[in-house]
């Protein structure tokens, strides 16, 4: 994991300011923009707004079949109605407060150490010092949040059994078998 110190240095120096234009929240061209959800943050968008799980979240489509007939996905994504997020109103995020790290922390991602940038009209815009400190707090905050629910999901696929022929999530909380 970066130092915080050195993580802001290079979110400042690419610079960020949000356009408003929420691209990030639409599927744009061939970009699926998909918004990868965990357990917890889906929980957390389902106290807020009442919504049940699968008015919220639909599997990753992604799936892998393997010789044994079993078929299973590792994540979560908010759903999606005409190629947006279903929390996206007039160009506004209808749960701001409660939207998952993903939306919190784009355009930037960390991999490994490596600050990634995805494109996005507002990177370039500059960024004050405490601002840049906020985001890379953010960045390390997801990056914790994110190997969490991997090692969770590392040992459930490791020790749980999965059903043949149905489709299943194997998230942090367990084997999730799908309906149909
Ligand atoms: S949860 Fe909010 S910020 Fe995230 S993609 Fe949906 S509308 Fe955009």
């Amino acid at each position: 994991m970066p130092g915080i110190d050195e993580l802001a240095a290079a979110v400042g120096r690419a610079g960020f300011s949000c356009t408003g234009c929420s691209e990030c929240c639409r599927q744009v061209a061939d970009d699926s923009n998909l918004v990868v959800a965990s357990p917890p943050e889906i929980r957390e968008i389902m106290a807020a707004t009442g919504m049940a799980w699968e008015d919220i979240a639909e599997p990753y489509p992604d799936f892998i079949e393997d010789e044994k007939g079993k078929c299973y996905t590792f994540a979560w994504c908010i759903r999606r109605s005409n190629d947006a997020c279903i929390f996206l109103e007039g160009g506004r995020c209808t749960i701001y407060t409660h939207r998952p790290w993903i939306c919190r922390t784009y355009p930037f991602m960390l991999e490994g150490e490596e600050l990634l940038i995805s494109e996005c009209p507002g990177v370039g815009s500059p960024l004050s010092p405490g601002e840049a400190q906020t985001i890379a707090r953010l960045l390390i905050w997801r990056q914790a949040a994110e190997h969490r629910e991997e090692e969770c999901i590392r040992a459930h696929f490791a020790r749980d059994a999965l059903p043949g022929g149905r489709r299943t999530v194997i998230d942090s909380e367990g084997v999730k078998v799908l309906d149909g």
